[in-house]
């Protein structure tokens, strides 16, 4: 289009008169007046530039404003992989989601309502948490897996005097659990002493047995949740390193990673905190968002008077966590089975009926698929499902448009086709994923 003339140019609207217009000034009370104010600017400059034409311009500015303040967009996640930590692991449950909006304004956390004094925080997911694993005597809830353990090993490593303090812990467990993110390291900045025993695949108990000395302050046995170590390999199961810590008057601090409160069935090779617990462990740390399927947090459970040490410490109160977490985890515990289980344990018959319906409205293939836990646990555990292969021959450019669009999906390309597996995407979620697949084969981007 031609540069405009000065008529036109006198035409475009003021900024004042725009932002008092009904559509864009309701749409600031959602998206803020920065935002408002930013594509307002674009429209005008793209009415100068003679792209629109001047009546249109708060219209297109409407056009132009983000759907909401913050830039974290909702994704539909069909990968099969249940923990996917690119997308924020566990979806919450519709009771997870309603618990948090309700502690979302003011809300009693730290408040006994009936006598006005002050409560112990996050009291009521603690409970929940000790009502779903008895052997546990008490637990903390803090930021993360990694703060768990890091609190953990610095409340016990800190001696009076100051003193770097021993921990002895596996050299085959000196995991990294991501993104360089290594356990060691984090263990080092709690300010203990790394003494490490045995070797990457064997470690027996006289290699504990002969670590363990008076400047030890903790056993540390670690779940290393993301790989797995085959053939010639040895570790020393938990009622045994508990034995060994005891003897010597030492607590054992276990990792499991993932958060089963109890043993799965469908998980052998998964542990959990009642059974780490009543095998000797004195105290479990573990994640929040990983199996568990709540929100993210860290969780600990096990002796009283530990768990005590660590809620005093210093740094639990540079990890503790906010009233929205308590409430969405407390109501993990409690409610509804989460979205991770429920996912986690579909069969191919229980995805048939959607997966068929999803191939017939795309012209795709169902073909057998197989999902994964993700979230570094339960590595090479293969969930058998279902997905629908999509029809096109540049399998990378389709797999962009669907995740730049409306909603975003997150699909998974394997063999040079994309695979959109329904395993993780809730049944009310069906009919926009099917329109998003639609719009993105429309976009050209399957068959160009
Ligand atoms: C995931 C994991 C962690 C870290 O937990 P975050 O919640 O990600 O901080 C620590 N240890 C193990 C064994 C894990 O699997």
């Amino acid at each position: 289009m031609a540069r405009p003339d000065v008529e036109v140019l006198r035409r475009i609207p003021r900024t004042d008169d725009l932002l008092r217009d009904p559509r864009l000034a309701a749409r600031a009370e959602v998206v803020g007046p920065g935002a408002v104010r930013s594509a307002v600017r674009a429209a005008q400059d793209e009415a100068r530039r003679g792209e629109v034409s001047p009546d249109e311009v708060a219209a297109r500015a409407v056009a132009l404003l983000p759907s909401s303040a913050s830039s974290l967009r909702p994704v539909l996640n069909a990968t099969g992989i249940v923990v996917h930590t690119n997308i924020g692991r566990a979806p919450l449950s519709a009771a997870a989601r309603a618990a948090m909006a309700d502690a979302m304004g003011c809300t009693d956390v730290e408040l006994d309502l009936a006598t006005g004094r002050r409560s112990r925080r996050g009291a009521g997911a603690v409970d929940a948490l000790l009502e779903r694993v008895p052997g546990a005597e008490d637990a903390l809830v803090v930021n993360n897996g990694a703060a768990a353990l890091l609190l953990a090993v610095t409340a016990l490593a800190a001696t009076p005097a100051g003193a770097r303090a021993e921990v002895v812990v596996s050299r085959g467990e000196l995991v990294e659990i991501g993104a360089g993110f290594r356990l060691p390291d984090l263990m080092q900045c709690a300010g203990a002493r790394l003494a490490e025993v045995g070797t990457t695949n064997r470690t027996h108990p006289d290699d504990y047995a002969a670590a363990i000395g008076p400047a030890t302050a903790a056993v540390v046995k670690v779940h290393p949740s993301n790989f797995r170590v085959e053939g010639f390999t040895s570790d020393v199961p938990t009622e045994v390193l508990a034995r060994i810590a005891h003897d010597a008057g030492v607590p054992l601090v276990v990792d499991i990673g993932s958060g089963l409160l109890g043993p799965d069935r469908t998980l052998p090779d998964e542990p959990d905190a009642a059974t780490a617990l009543a095998a000797g462990a004195d105290l479990v740390t573990s994640s929040g968002d990983k199996l568990l399927g709540g929100p993210q947090a860290g969780i600990v459970l096990g002796r009283a008077d530990l768990v005590e040490r660590l809620r005093r410490h210093p740094m639990a109160r540079a990890v503790r966590v906010d009233k929205t977490t308590l409430a969405a985890l407390e109501a993990t515990v409690r409610g509804p089975v989460p979205p991770v289980t429920r996912f986690r344990h579909l069969a191919p018959d229980d995805l048939c009926e959607r997966t068929t319906a999803l191939a017939l409205a795309t012209g795709g293939e169902v073909i057998e698929a197989t999902g994964r836990i993700g979230g570094g646990g339960a590595p090479g555990h293969a969930l058998p499902g279902l997905a629908v292969a999509l029809p096109g021959e540049h399998p990378d450019a389709l797999a962009t448009a669907l995740r730049t669009g409306r909603p975003a999906v997150l699909a998974r390309v394997e063999a040079g086709r994309v695979l959109v597996d329904l395993r993780c995407v809730e049944p009310d979620d069906d009919q926009a994923l099917t329109a998003a697949v639609l719009a993105a084969l429309a976009a050209g981007t399957g068959t160009r």
